[in-house]
């Protein structure tokens, strides 16, 4: 009998293929950017989970990765008899192997504490310590109760290294305790299908990216047949639409009813099955008439962290690093401004100052989907109350054209998405190379921004190699407000002057 690990058993409890996968196949398995920063940040949370349990530091860390799994097994049974805080303790039985993030003495038994980088505890965190308390205890480990520790998006770090109050925990013990016979079971029926010699035949479906997104999905998808104009370019489907697809297997959108869906799904499905654009240029111009120039075209690129690193931050806030400027004068003229902070400090309040004096004092401020920029100068008006007047004096003058190009443009292109970076090539196609994300150097995303940005402000970073994403990073930001203003001249057939 294989002996399967937690991950292993939890990656089970996902979809069995993707167990399959992982012990046959993992060569196949593709992690995304955002999968790979979440264990970032895993590894990040677990470090500092070390000095809030054991700020004595008089426990032990055991590393199975270095040592190998019987080395970790049999160390793990010696500093059990020392009773001091174990992190990474082993535990192998019944068919399962799991090492626990912390294990604490607790009168004549133990304490266990799971720490995720999570926010709330999740139903798979609850499968999570199942099996943990279960193989521990299977071990013959006297474990007296077992929490999930996870981050507390509220605490504000006080600075100096002291993340006391970063985790908060969630006691799990009776429902951890009550499901030994149901674990028994799931590794009772991984076993079965991590014996098989073929990948059981499962579909792609919500299990794919519920709870979390699943590495094979490129390799699953490429083994099943394309559909021409897939269901999932519908925006926005609804409980009945979803029901309508799930019970009837319906993969090509022209199979859905028109009755179901809303004018915008009905547009889409229309602009699709027949190749050819919508666009109301009379109406986009309307929609926007009463916002006379000079006009102000923002954009944020920001950076969060799980474990704050400035003083007066949040875990997870989103902290604005850079942003761009477009400004549009009334004779058609455009100027650029810009900021972006490498410096490695709190960029919060330069920011501030930097946008209140780059946006004036009247004019429209045009953004794209502006619950992102307006809830950033929000929390940048709480953090710095004396700009606080002129910062809501910016939001007030807000103009969303997401709403505009949703409302009256859309081409078959953009499958289902009106991200500027699915607009800006529908409408302005090949004929623009200066309008497209994919000939920028680097930087070609939000996700790969703050990837440049936490590169770029690490010590170890050349001077050279930081100039290199410092220019990569104002391009990227740059695009991003120019394709706003092209979108604007489009809407309002309005000719421009660069
Ligand atoms: S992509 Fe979906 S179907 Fe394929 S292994 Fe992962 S969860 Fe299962």
């Amino acid at each position: 009998m294989r002996t399967l690990s937690k991950s292993k058993l939890l990656a089970f409890r996902q979809c069995p293929k993707r167990l399959w996968l992982e012990i046959h196949a993992p060569q196949l398995r593709e992690d995304s950017g955002a999968t790979l920063a979440s264990f970032a940040t895993g590894h990040q949370v677990g470090d500092i989970a070390r000095q809030i349990y054991d700020p004595q530091q008089r426990g032990q860390l055991i590393d199975p990765q270095a040592d190998g799994f019987d080395a970790a097994f049999a160390r793990t049974q010696t500093l059990l008899r020392a009773r001091q805080p174990i992190f990474e303790a082993g535990f192998r039985a019944e068919g399962a192997l799991a090492f626990a993030d912390v294990l604490l003495p607790a009168g004549q038994g133990w304490r266990m504490v799971e720490v995720k980088s999570s926010t709330s505890v999740k139903d798979y965190h609850r499968d999570d310590a199942a099996v943990q308390a279960f193989v521990a205890r299977a071990c013959g480990v006297p474990l007296r109760s077992i929490a999930l520790a996870h981050i507390d998006n509220s605490w504000t770090y006080p600075g100096g290294g002291d993340y006391q109050g970063l985790l908060v925990e969630a006691d799990l013990t009776d429902e951890a305790f009550a499901r030994t016979d149901e674990v028994r079971g799931w590794i009772a029926e991984a076993q079965t299908v991590a014996a098989r010699k073929k990948a059981p035949p499962i579909a792609t479906g919500a299990q794919c990216t519920d709870p979390y997104e699943c590495g094979f999905l490129t390799h699953c998808q490429s083994q099943e047949p394309q559909a021409e104009h897939p269901v999932h370019w519908l925006p926005r489907p609804g409980n009945a639409i979803k029901a309508h697809i799930e019970a009837h297997g319906t993969r090509e959108l022209r199979d859905l009813p028109d009755d179901l869906l809303n004018p915008t799904q009905q547009r889409v499905k229309s602009a699709t099955l027949s190749g050819q654009a919508f666009f109301d240029q009379h109406a986009a111009a309307q929609a926007l008439a009463a916002h006379k120039l000079p006009g102000y075209f923002i954009d944020f690129e920001t950076i969060q962290f799980g474990v704050p690193i400035w003083q007066g931050t949040r875990p997870y806030q989103q902290i604005p690093f850079q942003f761009s400027v477009h400004r549009l004068a009334r004779t058609g003229r455009v100027e650029h401004q810009a900021f972006l902070d490498l410096t490695g400090r709190n960029p919060s309040l330069a920011f501030a100052q930097a946008l209140i004096g780059a946006c004036g004092e009247r004019g429209p401020v045009f953004v794209y989907n502006a619950a992102f920029e307006q809830t950033r100068i929000r929390e940048l008006a709480e953090r710095h109350p004396r700009l606080a007047p002129a910062l809501h004096a910016i939001n007030d003058r807000i103009v969303d054209l997401l709403p505009v190009a949703r409302q009256h443009y859309y081409h078959p292109s953009q499958q289902g998405s009106w991200s500027i970076k699915a607009v800006l090539p529908a409408m302005f196609a090949d004929s623009h190379p200066d309008l497209r994300y994919d000939n920028l150097d680097g930087v070609q995303d939000g996700g790969a921004a703050q990837q440049a940005y936490l590169e770029a402000i690490a010590p170890a970073t050349s001077a050279a190699r930081r100039a290199e994403l410092e220019r990569q990073l104002l391009a990227y930001c740059h695009l991003d407000t120019w394709a706003m203003v092209r979108l604007w001249g489009a809407f309002t057939n309005t000719p421009l002057k660069a």
